[in-house]
């Protein structure tokens, strides 16, 4: 009939038109996505000329959860049992860090190793909730563990004066608890180790190198403390610089142990255990920059060292920079820059803000609104100590032994700063110090030589540019 003709014409014609829009849809859609990839060519474009980043390594935290202590006799003796750490203070500290960060707005963040104090597992929560709100700020982490993090039986709480063991986590724990820090951005993970790969900005990779050996912890029934790059991570190494060279990316290597030696006196455990190997491999993959931890104290190193006339001074430098424990006293970081269009990298340590924090927060306690003096002479009043008893016995008065355990003191503060050395001619024309001449034998009087020994470069300043690609 009629109407069913008119019926049908007008279904046609509602085909026709739904074709013609799918067709006008589809025609859009195929504009949209070029019109997306022309956005991101223009984007790739930009990226050829972006932004220098400013980026901040901190590294042994020794973070302790709060609620592990009660500031009790057992807590006490611990802290003052040992090697100079502020954990009474290691949450506040922390605190102003996150503050710090809020301010300043670093592009990202490297902690790397020795986050917690032993490892204990609500340290590890806790800190993650802190790096939680630093990411929340628009500052991205990047973390790997030290020898301390994982599987460690020294794990604590302290209840008045009694120690209880509590749990630590595992290497796959870590893994799953830092995967917003690292882990799930990883553009490559080493099979054996925490190690992974990230583009940390614009034309910077960073190798996060796990150099710490926790598989034994267990057995041991103490945390190893010596670190090396396995073969099979030295070859990951080899596959992810390839990776980095295909997009002209610059490198920097972060471990926790170090590259080279940052002290003459020999002390076993802070140097890679194959460090000759790894420092191959770096100088073939063209990574010149290391950024490691491990040995508490601030120490920038070469290689080759100029003062060094045996060294080979045709190869190409390396440097490692060890940054101080953020738990110990001077508490500073390393704050650093990285120019895409020259590869330059700046780096300078900062002192964390724990005064202005404390005042913001209206904190009383006068050992954080004084914090600087406060960490100082704590941390000054250990080696005072340690110098005085090293000297009992000796044939120096009373008055003497003061003298030179002050200057002891006042040069090992300056030390683990990374301002000792040409820093302290002052120092080295007090009468304490020209007392120690007079002692040959013993640790401490080889020790101030170690830390008045002049030596380039900078510890605290450096400027290099990273190997082009
Ligand atoms: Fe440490
Ligand atoms: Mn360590």
């Amino acid at each position: 009939s009629k109407k069913y003709q008119r019926k049908k014409e007008k279904t046609d014609k509602v085909i026709i038109l739904g074709t013609f829009v799918a067709f006008i849809l589809v025609l859009g859609l195929l504009f949209y996505s070029t019109e997306l990839y022309t956005n991101h060519d223009t984007v790739a474009a930009v990226n050829e000329d972006p932004k220098p980043v400013s980026f901040w390594v901190a590294t042994d935290l020794h973070y302790l959860d709060k609620g592990l202590h009660d500031d009790g006799q057992a807590f006490q003796t611990y802290v003052s049992g040992g090697d100079g750490k502020l954990l009474p203070y290691i949450d506040e500290i922390t605190e102003a860090f996150v503050s710090d960060i809020k301010q300043k707005k670093p592009n990202f963040i490297i902690l790397s190793g020795d986050i917690t104090n032993n490892g204990e597992r609500s340290s590890h929560e806790e800190l993650v909730k802190k790096l939680h709100r630093i990411e929340k700020s628009g500052t991205s982490v990047y973390v790997i563990p030290g020898n301390h993090d994982l599987f460690n039986p020294w794990a604590r709480a302290f209840k008045d004066d009694k120690q209880i063991v509590i749990d630590g986590i595992t290497d796959k724990e870590f893994t799953s608890m830092y995967g917003p820090y690292g882990y799930d951005e990883a553009l490559s993970r080493d099979k054996e180790s925490l190690s992974y790969a990230v583009r940390a900005a614009s034309g910077l990779w960073l190798l996060m190198i796990d150099s710490s050996q926790y598989k034994n912890n267990q057995k041991f029934g103490f945390p190893q403390t010596d670190g090396r790059v396995t073969p099979s991570t030295l070859k990951w190494i080899d596959e992810c610089v390839e990776s980095a060279t295909k997009e002209h990316a610059s490198i920097i290597a972060v471990l926790h142990h170090n590259l080279l030696d940052h002290t003459t006196m020999s002390r076993a455990g802070f140097k890679l255990n194959n460090s000759q190997e790894t420092m191959k491999n770096f100088r073939k993959n063209g990574i010149n920059l290391a950024l490691s931890g491990h040995i508490h104290m601030q120490d920038i190193r070469k290689d080759p060292d100029e003062s060094d006339k045996s060294a080979d001074s045709t190869l190409s430098p390396v440097y490692d920079i060890a940054t101080s424990a953020f738990a110990v006293n001077p508490h500073q970081f390393g704050a650093m820059t990285f120019d895409p269009a020259t590869r330059i990298v700046n780096y300078k340590t900062e002192p964390i803000n724990v005064e202005g924090w404390a005042k913001a927060n209206l904190i009383t306690d006068p050992n954080l609104t004084n914090f600087k003096a406060y960490a100082e002479k704590t941390f000054g009043e250990r080696s005072y100590n340690k110098a005085y008893s090293s000297l009992k016995g000796s044939k120096f008065t009373e008055a003497q032994k003061k003298l030179m355990a002050e200057a002891m003191s006042a040069l090992n503060v300056r030390y683990f700063a990374g301002t000792a050395g040409s820093r302290a001619s002052d120092l080295m024309n007090t009468p304490g110090y020209k007392l120690w001449s007079e002692v040959t034998d013993g640790f401490i009087s080889g020790y101030m030589q170690t830390m008045t020994a002049p030596k380039q470069p900078d510890n605290i300043n450096l400027q290099i540019v990273l190997t082009k690609r």
